[in-house]
C-alpha cells in the first residue's frame, strides 16, 4: 500500500490520526496532516482505509498493491 495526502486540502479536522495513529500525525503548528509511514505494513492497511473513509477534507488517498 501506498498512501498519498494533498496536505494543502487537509483541514486540520484530526480523524485520520484517530482512526490510524501509526500512520498519522498532526503538525504541532498548523494541525495539518503528516504522513509518518507511507508503505504500512498490511496490518495498518484496515486503518489507513477508515481514516481515508472519516476525512472530512477527502485528502487521503492509497493505492493498494
Ligand atoms: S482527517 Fe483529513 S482533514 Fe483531518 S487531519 Fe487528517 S488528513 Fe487532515
Amino acid at each position: 500500500m501506498k498512501i498519498m495526502v494533498d496536505a494543502t486540502k487537509c483541514v486540520g479536522a484530526g480523524l485520520c490520526v484517530v482512526a490510524a495513529p501509526k500512520v498519522f500525525s498532526q503538525n504541532e503548528d498548523d494541525g495539518l496532516v503528516i504522513v509518518l509511514q507511507e508503505n504500512p505494513p498490511p496490518e495498518l492497511h484496515e486503518s489507513v482505509r477508515e481514516a481515508a473513509r472519516l476525512c472530512p477534507a477527502l485528502v487521503i488517498t492509497y493505492e493498494d498493491d
